[in-house]
């Protein structure tokens, strides 16, 4: 996906201010964030969003969600979270990348 900026913040073609990299995913801080911790996980590989997994991505779903509490602690958010994933336009979705938002250490917005 040559358009997509979070593919091109993977390859290493935009920056980003990075927390946490293997083979498979990548964390950063959001650049507008929404709490004093807010960082996004995304998938390497190109996945639009939640309408477009299948069983072949189980593996990496489940990869991405053991990160999620693991990054939290490591920043300060060991008493708790929030976590979203916006799908699709009508799910409020604006990067069309897989991407799971962890946030907190302020007040929770409900
Ligand atoms: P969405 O609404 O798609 O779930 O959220 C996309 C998020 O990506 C937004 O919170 C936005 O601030 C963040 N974002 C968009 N472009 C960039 C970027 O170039 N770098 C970083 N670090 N975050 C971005
Ligand atoms: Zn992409």
């Amino acid at each position: 996906m040559t358009d997509c900026i979070f593919c091109k913040i993977a390859a290493g073609q935009i920056p980003c201010n990075k927390i946490y990299e293997d083979d498979e995913l990548l964390a950063f801080h959001d650049i507008r964030p929404a709490a004093r911790v807010h960082f996004l996980i995304i998938p390497k590989l190109h996945v639009a969003s939640m309408l477009e997994v299948t069983e072949a991505h189980e593996a990496l779903l489940g990869k991405m969600m053991l990160l999620v509490p693991k990054l939290a602690r490591e920043h300060g958010l060991g008493d708790g979270f929030k976590t979203s994933i916006n799908t699709g336009l009508a799910g409020g979705q604006e990067v069309f990348h897989l991407h799971i938002h962890v946030y907190g250490g302020g007040p929770v917005v409900k």
